[in-house]
């Protein structure tokens, strides 16, 4: 018996095949879910889609784009009756310090991670009103507890700081209809979002910060994932729950 057994989960930017999105879409799935994978590029979306196994949706979506949000869960609702399960974890950093960013750069960081979960949250609550609850897992940031990090810039705390801010406000307002609201805030996980952008000295010092002494991995995040989605987080809305080895001790 799965603990997501017969529930239907939208996983937003869960394309990349290292990444945090993907690792729990096939964590969802293997214990009884049925996932929409979102993703910028269709094709990228479905062909990750497939890998879970069969029944599983992948559509193209850019979460910046409240249309797009809209319009995808108008065809995820065509196919399904309910959602139960929305990760927002679409998400990009850029490694610059405060006296680099510009105002495209501060767009395109706060339009991804921030706007975009209010515009996938928007898009999905309807629907999780109607059948009368769901649970939403916003993915935020060890760096908008310590104000960064070696890799993300201030303006990646400030968006991962807005995601909490979001999440506890959204969890508040909509606790009456039983729809959970939760982040996660990972540490440093490899995945492609720093692929290749490290030096070994940057990753020496990131590892001397990790009283685990190890990076974290995809399915860490995926697991913390598992338990916000499923019941067993019944009574659990408006927390952050923290994913990195000792980060912040
Ligand atoms: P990743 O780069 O592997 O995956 C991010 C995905 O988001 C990609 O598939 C990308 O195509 C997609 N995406 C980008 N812009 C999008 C848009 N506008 N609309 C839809 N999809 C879009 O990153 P990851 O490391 O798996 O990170 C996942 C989430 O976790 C992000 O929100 C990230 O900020 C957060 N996070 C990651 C780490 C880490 O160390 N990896 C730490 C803390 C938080």
């Amino acid at each position: 018996m799965g603990l997501l057994d017969g529930k239907y989960a939208i996983i937003t930017g869960a394309a990349s095949a290292r990444g945090l999105g993907k690792a729990t879409a096939q964590l969802f799935a293997d214990h009884g879910a049925t996932v929409a994978i979102l993703d910028l590029d269709e094709g990228a979306a479905q062909a990750a889609a497939d890998d879970l196994g069969a029944g599983h949706l992948g559509l193209a979506c850019d979460v910046t784009d409240k249309a797009a949000c809209q319009a995808v869960i108008e065809r995820l609702t065509l196919a399904w009756d309910r959602i139960d399960i929305l990760v927002n974890n679409a998400g990009i950093t850029q490694p610059l310090k405060s006296l680099q960013i510009e105002a495209a750069h501060y767009d395109a960081v706060l339009n991804v991670n921030l706007r975009g979960t209010l515009y996938m949250t928007q898009a999905v609550v309807p629907v999780m009103q109607k059948s009368g609850g769901g649970s939403i897992v916003n993915m935020s940031s060890v760096s908008a507890q310590r104000g960064g990090g070696i890799f993300g810039g201030p303006h990646y705390s400030a968006a991962k700081a807005g995601v909490l801010g979001l999440t506890k406000a959204m969890a508040r307002e909509f606790a009456p209809d039983q729809i959970r609201i939760n982040a996660i805030c990972p540490g440093f996980i490899a995945t492609d979002i720093t692929a290749g952008k490290l030096t070994p000295e940057m990753m020496e010092t990131i590892l001397t910060g990790i009283p685990m002494g190890r990076a974290g991995e995809a399915r860490d995040v995926a697991g913390c994932a598992l338990f916000l989605a499923s019941d067993l987080s019944a009574y659990c809305t408006g927390t952050e729950v923290d994913v990195n080895g000792g980060s912040l001790i």
